[in-house]
């Protein structure tokens, strides 16, 4: 998605955080493309708005509950699980897991085992579209651009959208020109809104509080995905100097986002992005000087269509890069900081991303790859691989 959207307010330019890669949109949507990690936003793009594809085979509609009944949530996915179970969303589906380490040598920045369980353990930092209504298909604008077939400001339902919450073309959306919803990451916002902010009282029923609802949602996709961020940095071993104050953070903001809708929008979010990244910027740091060498820095350098294949990019920084288009195919990205990059059709082709730091499943969904890609585990590789 990620639904360029104010900070409070979905007529407001939204200022992303690091680590996304966003949905193309029209410049006039007031969409800008990722920020950089350190926090600077860049001229707009064909905008973008990455998300998980939302709405789709969401198996419970405002009364009907029964996806548990069938073990499996409305994308698709085993309940509680990141395994695709039947062929739903290609943000999340199907996508195969090469095991930790995956022959190679061990990414210092990472203690495997450590990084998956601390993202696994963190269900409600992924979407779950089953408990959520559909707030990316509504709340959301988007313009008509590569990325989708329409134009649709925020705040009205997607004309594909279906009464159950449903997306009418989830099987193909990239087929019917709108590959943009294919991804989008809430980071779990989603269901935190509809099931906890507002108590499960979706907008058709309670149109008063549409507005509302969202409004809180781009914000609190925001706070879910410095949590997502977050929860990684915990997770990396040489960054244990740093976990008492990531720890702290992390508390606060979950806190943050279990406050009420007016609370919520209230939050300078800004400036919670800027205390977090300096902290993940830390993390970052000791995570990279574990990699031998030196790591290049190409912190928000403009890499776009850049010829890198093969390129030795071990520990380096490529926080806030333009990516796009870039052929890093056989590159060695590993422990790699990739945090706000933007890889749209880069051509990720047998390279190596093992151990990369806070890379994100919409990224990875936004760019090109293959079976030799080798992922973090903590990803999947995208079923249009
Ligand atoms: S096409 Fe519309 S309903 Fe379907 S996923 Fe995209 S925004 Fe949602």
């Amino acid at each position: 998605m990620s639904p360029q959207h104010g900070a409070s307010s979905p007529g407001r330019r939204e200022r992303p955080f690091a680590g996304e890669v966003r949905k193309r949109t029209s410049s006039a949507e007031g969409r800008g493309r990722p920020s950089a990690a350190d926090g600077q936003e860049r001229p707009s793009r064909a905008g973008e708005r990455e998300r998980r594809s939302p709405g789709q085979d969401r198996e419970r509609g405002a009364a009907g509950r029964d996806r548990e009944r069938a073990g499996r949530d409305r994308t698709g996915r085993q309940a509680g699980t990141d395994r695709p179970a039947g062929g739903h969303r290609p943000a999340r589906g199907s996508q195969d897991h090469r095991p930790p380490g995956d022959g190679r040598a061990a990414s210092p920045g990472h203690t495997a085992s450590r990084h998956r369980r601390a993202l696994q353990d963190r269900a409600d930092l992924r979407a779950d579209c089953a408990d959520c209504f559909a707030l990316c298909c509504v709340a959301l604008p988007f313009a008509r651009s590569a990325d989708f077939a329409a134009d649709k400001p925020a705040g009205r339902p997607c004309s594909n959208l279906q009464q159950d919450f449903r997306c009418g073309i989830h099987a193909r959306l990239r087929d019917k020109g709108y590959p943009g919803c294919t991804v989008f990451d809430c980071f779990g916002a989603g269901q935190k809104v509809s099931q906890i902010t507002f108590g499960g009282v979706d907008w058709r029923r309670a149109p008063k509080t549409a507005r509302s609802m969202f409004e809180v949602f781009p914000v609190m996709r925001q706070l879910h995905e410095l949590l997502r961020y977050l929860t990684e940095a915990l997770g990396l071993a040489p960054a244990r100097p740093l976990h008492k104050p990531l720890r702290k953070a992390l508390a606060h903001i979950d806190g943050l986002t279990r406050g009420s809708a007016e609370s919520i929008m209230e939050l300078d979010v800004n400036a919670l992005r800027g205390e977090v990244n300096a902290l993940l910027l830390r993390a970052s740091e000791l995570a990279r000087a574990q990699v031998p060498g030196r790591g290049r820095n190409h912190r928000g350098a403009d890499l776009m269509g850049a010829k890198l294949s093969g390129a030795d990019l071990r520990g380096a920084s490529l926080r806030g890069a333009l990516l796009v288009a870039a052929d890093l195919t056989g590159a060695d990205l590993r422990d790699a900081d990739l945090i706000g990059a933007d890889l749209r059709d880069a051509d990720l082709r047998g390279a190596d991303l093992t151990g990369a730091l806070f890379l994100t499943q919409a990224q990875l969904n936004a760019a090109r790859g293959d079976a030799a890609t080798v992922l973090p585990p903590t990803l999947s590789r995208p079923a249009h691989w």
